[in-house]
């Protein structure tokens, strides 16, 4: 079986052959983009030099990042545990070339490290492009011989990629794996391609046009790629299995989280263990890249990842700190790739520790008060707002925790008025500081900051936050 750390060398030893420079993996946490929550994608830490800012010895480099998805243009939170493809932490493998190359070596390279490389038939593989882009249509047709129905034109956004309103953009092409006809979803570009049977493996983006502020887009002399892999999709692919949850890292971690709980990983309580593994990587990760739990910013992205996990943990019944005791075994199965889980280990623990404690009693009777509230509904019935930020104030539960409790209920919450009761209790703290004395005026430019900070928490981070691949 070809496990995840060789499929990583593999990709990267087969650039490395192609003069690509081997760039580790950055921290989660970016070094250069205060706007951004955390890496999302692996040209991320090359943004300076797509944009000409810096430059370095080298023109095309290959590297397999770390990326969180939890917030902001990229929050793929929810859909851990109900498909087969999204993990919030996931390592994205790419190739990049600043000016150098382009679209013809990206897809010669593409298609030859899938197709001939890795093996994959060339019937299950189904690639997309922006519709007006006849030049990668014709380079596909001709280095990868697909026959012309597979080489699908896409009008939208998803195969045109910006940076942000201004700077280098492009389009796309994307690369399909079919899983076969016995799961359900259709091709790239139908009404229901959002199920699970082609699974996009490979995004190669093709950097030609830089936008102005005015909206012109001009010609960049020396167009650049940006490329980017799941790992865990291609290992799933490549392992024979179709579920990312099925290859051996995630078996691996999912088994002790059922031998822990004495529940199966079956029926309903499937997602609970895929949370649970999914959530715990990317818990342990971020901690061992600096960030801490907190009520703010990157460390509340980090608590709501975290209090996901101990909700599911707690609805397999779990009453001892589940988190903290798998901890050990995420180090052991990833720490010779990652030496900062090692260096981390006994944070982490300590952290899951005191955070699974802190919210355990809480979670329990939010849970509880959550039954009371709904008992009172009828079945179409949205939790009232005040409900949802009780909830929040008291038990700790972030908004998109109550809603997702409320899910297999089909059940939605009433996100305005819990907007509305959080802005009421603002408005109630500033105007109790309004009569408190002569700083005053600091003191309310504190709670603005709160307010902002708390309003893109809150509505899932929608500032412009740049997006990677
Ligand atoms: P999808 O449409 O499946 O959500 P995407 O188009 O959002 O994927 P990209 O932004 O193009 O993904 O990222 C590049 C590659 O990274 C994807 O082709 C995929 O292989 C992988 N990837 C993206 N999001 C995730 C995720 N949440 N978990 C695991 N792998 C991912
Ligand atoms: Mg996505
Ligand atoms: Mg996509
Ligand atoms: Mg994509």
């Amino acid at each position: 079986m070809t496990s995840l750390k060789d499929i990583r060398s593999q990709f990267l030893e087969f650039f490395a052959d192609r003069g690509h420079t081997v760039v580790p993996s950055a921290p989660l946490v970016p070094q250069n983009d205060p706007t951004l929550m955390f890496v999302n994608a692996g040209m991320v830490p090359f943004k300076n030099i797509f944009t000409g800012a810096e430059t370095r010895d080298y023109v095309r480099a290959a590297s397999s990042q770390k990326c969180v998805r939890a917030g902001g243009k990229h929050n793929d939170l929810d859909n851990v545990g109900y498909t087969a493809r999204h993990h919030t932490f996931f390592e994205m493998l790419g190739n990049f070339s600043f000016g150098d190359y382009f679209k013809e070596e990206a897809i010669d390279a593409a298609w030859t490290l899938v197709h001939k490389n890795f093996g994959l038939s060339a019937d299950r593989l189904t690639v997309t492009i922006y519709h007006t882009d006849d030049t990668a249509f014709d380079l596909w047709r001709k280095i990868s011989g697909l026959p012309d129905e597979r080489i699908i034109r896409i009008a939208t956004n998803d195969n045109f990629w910006a940076m942000g309103d201004t700077g280098p953009c492009g389009p796309c092409s994307e690369i399909f794996y079919d899983h076969g006809e016995h799961i359900p979803g259709g091709p790239p570009g139908s009404p229901d391609e959002d199920g699970d049977r082609f699974v996009e493996i490979w995004n190669l983006v093709f950097m030609q046009f830089e936008k102005h502020a005015g909206g012109d887009q001009i010609n960049l002399p020396k167009p650049s790629i940006d490329t980017g892999m799941g790992l865990e999709r291609i290992a799933a692919v490549l392992q024979g299995v179709h579920d990312n949850y099925d290859v051996d890292l995630f078996k691996t971690l999912i088994d002790a989280s059922v031998e822990l709980t004495g529940r199966k990983s079956e029926g309903a309580d499937a997602p609970a263990h895929r949370v649970i593994a999914d959530h715990l990587r990317a818990t342990s990760f971020l901690i061992a890249d600096g960030v801490a739990p907190s009520n703010e910013g990157r460390g509340y992205v980090l608590r709501r990842i975290m209090r996901r996990a101990m909700r599911y943990a707690h609805g397999l019944g779990a009453r001892d700190p589940l988190l903290t005791r798998l901890a050990p075994l995420l180090v052991d199965e990833m720490g010779a790739a990652f030496p900062e889980l090692g260096r981390a280990q006994k944070l982490i623990v300590e952290t899951l520790r005191s955070e699974e404690e802190k919210f355990r009693g809480l979670l329990d009777r939010g849970l509880k008060l959550l039954d009371a509230e709904t008992a009172k509904l009828a079945d179409d019935e949205a939790l009232p707002g005040d409900a949802a930020f009780k909830l929040y104030d008291t038990y700790g539960f972030p908004l998109d925790l109550t809603q997702d409790a409320l899910r297999r209920e089909g059940r939605l919450v009433d996100v305005a008025g819990f907007d509305a009761a959080m802005q009421a209790q603002r408005a109630a703290a500033r105007a109790a500081w309004a009569g408190s004395g002569d700083d005053t005026a600091d003191e309310s430019v504190w709670f603005d900051l709160r307010t902002e900070h708390g309003a893109t928490e809150f509505l899932g981070y929608i500032h412009d936050e740049a997006e990677g691949v």
